[in-house]
């Protein structure tokens, strides 16, 4: 890099005065960071004018395009009216109108949201009122959580104790109070290999098993419905899902489904519950919420859960809060993000896009370096056969190369655009990943 270089600024002074996330700090002498100066549509922009097609979704919060043009205009008259106001003791419009809405378009019977402002808030929030819940019924015994193997529920203490990420769990582990994984209906970790219906079948038969012997201790289960993100988009059967549902009735457990990462069209459908029929007691959501644009969580829950709150007592109530509960800008973001969805056909376009992707990427079914190339909605992912060291790394800068933001985990090399991509940003996409693989 010579003196001349428009980025070398930014990186320094970032370097200098940023503390990164997920990052290990000291990679950054030999690996550059990317300074993004602009966005648009699926493209990001750094400071020497190079393109990027983000391909990660910015973290998988991204739908319709860096500076959409319909989410900013919202925000901004939202801004000129009002911009933020206290929820406790007082409402306004956006969140009133975005309650309703969510209301219409989630799985049937979750009519109350409690707002927060990121995913592990959302998290916290639930397992919170799943706990709280038992306790106003009576049931004081149900304290325990179950989750997933390789679940991810974020990083907050809450969420990181039902998560089973061993790099982002295990130096915190004395802090964390022990919950219980059950099996994962993740068919790829079954030896010999099963039928994804299969991998359901036998994880349902392992959480009956538990719900049988503890469920008098268990407040809920919580789980990522259909794609377990974090885990390297492991993705599974809706049967688990559908039997998840009935033995959490039978056996009187509150089911969380985290769709922080599946809602908002992800995986074909508006929220992946749909997919099985099933409504969950608690829904969370958070990441596609705003389009992108503004940190926004929320808890929806049901007419039963909420009941059990509703009392004399202040301390019966759900006494949780966050300062920016229900923040008009990003309610307001939300709103819109639900307008498009409806005004522009967004899920059926989506199914060409991703018939469109797919066949772009043939190539890489039966390839020598491709393992369980995968699909579901707008999330392709694969396992890379390949012995290169740091093996994530090298992808991230062999797409920063052939202008395309990745982020492997592990060995997965996973595409997440976001809903906007056109004929040719598609082929840019799959001709830098062939290629990708092709070198790997
Ligand atoms: C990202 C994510 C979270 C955490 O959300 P943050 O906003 O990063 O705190 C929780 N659950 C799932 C499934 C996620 O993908």
């Amino acid at each position: 890099m010579t003196q001349a270089d428009p980025n070398a600024d930014l990186l320094a002074r970032s370097r200098a005065a940023v503390w990164h996330p997920c990052t290990q700090m000291k990679v950054h002498e030999t690996l550059p960071l990317v300074p993004i100066v602009r966005g648009e549509g699926a493209w990001l922009y750094d400071a020497a004018g190079k393109p990027y097609l983000d391909a990660v979704s910015s973290w998988w919060v991204n739908l319709f395009g860096h500076g959409n043009p319909r989410i900013a205009a919202a925000i901004t008259a939202q801004m000129a009216t009002l911009e933020h106001v206290i929820l406790a003791g007082f409402t306004h419009p956006a969140v009133v109108e975005l309650s309703e809405r969510l209301a219409q378009v989630a799985p049937p019977g979750l009519g109350h949201c409690f707002y927060g402002s990121d995913g592990a808030s959302a998290t916290e929030i639930a397992l919170k009122m799943a706990f709280h819940f038992w306790r106003n019924s009576g049931k004081e015994k149900k304290t325990a959580f179950l989750s997933l193997a390789n679940s991810y529920h974020g990083e907050t203490l809450g969420a990181l104790a039902v998560t089973d990420v061993p790099l982002f769990r295990d130096v915190y582990a004395p802090l964390l109070r022990h919950q219980a994984r059950l099996p994962s209906p993740d068919p790829r970790h079954l030896s010999p290999r099963t039928s994804p219906e299969e991998a359901a079948a036998r994880a349902a038969a392992a959480l009956e098993a538990r719900l049988a012997r503890a469920h008098e201790g268990i407040a809920a289960l919580i789980l990522e419905p259909l794609v377990q993100g974090a885990a390297g988009m492991a993705m599974y059967h809706a049967d688990y899902l559908k039997a998840a549902r009935q033995l959490c009735d039978r056996y009187q457990v509150l089911l969380i489904a985290d769709e922080i990462l599946t809602g908002f069209g992800r995986t074909g459908t508006l929220f992946a519950c749909e997919q099985a029929g099933i409504t969950p007691d608690l829904l969370c959501l958070s990441k596609g919420i705003t389009g992108g644009f503004l940190p926004l969580s929320c808890v929806m829950s049901t007419d039963r859960v909420y009941a059990a709150f509703y009392d004399d007592e202040v301390s019966r109530g759900f006494l949780h809060s966050h300062s920016y509960t229900g923040n008009a800008l990003a309610c307001r973001a939300a709103l819109t993000v639900l307008d498009i969805f409806r005004d522009d056909d967004v899920l059926a376009r989506n199914r060409q896009r991703a018939a469109q992707l797919s066949a772009k990427l043939a190539a890489l079914v039966g390839h020598p370096k491709v393992k369980d190339f995968r699909r579901l909605g707008m999330i392709w992912a694969f396992e890379l056969n390949s012995d290169r060291p740091a093996l994530a790394r090298w992808c991230f800068s062999e797409g920063l190369t052939e202008g395309v933001i990745l982020r492997p985990i592990g060995n997965t090399l996973y595409l997440m655009p976001p809903y906007v991509l056109s004929e040719a940003e598609l082929d840019h996409l799959a001709q830098a990943v062939i290629a990708i693989v092709g070198r790997a």
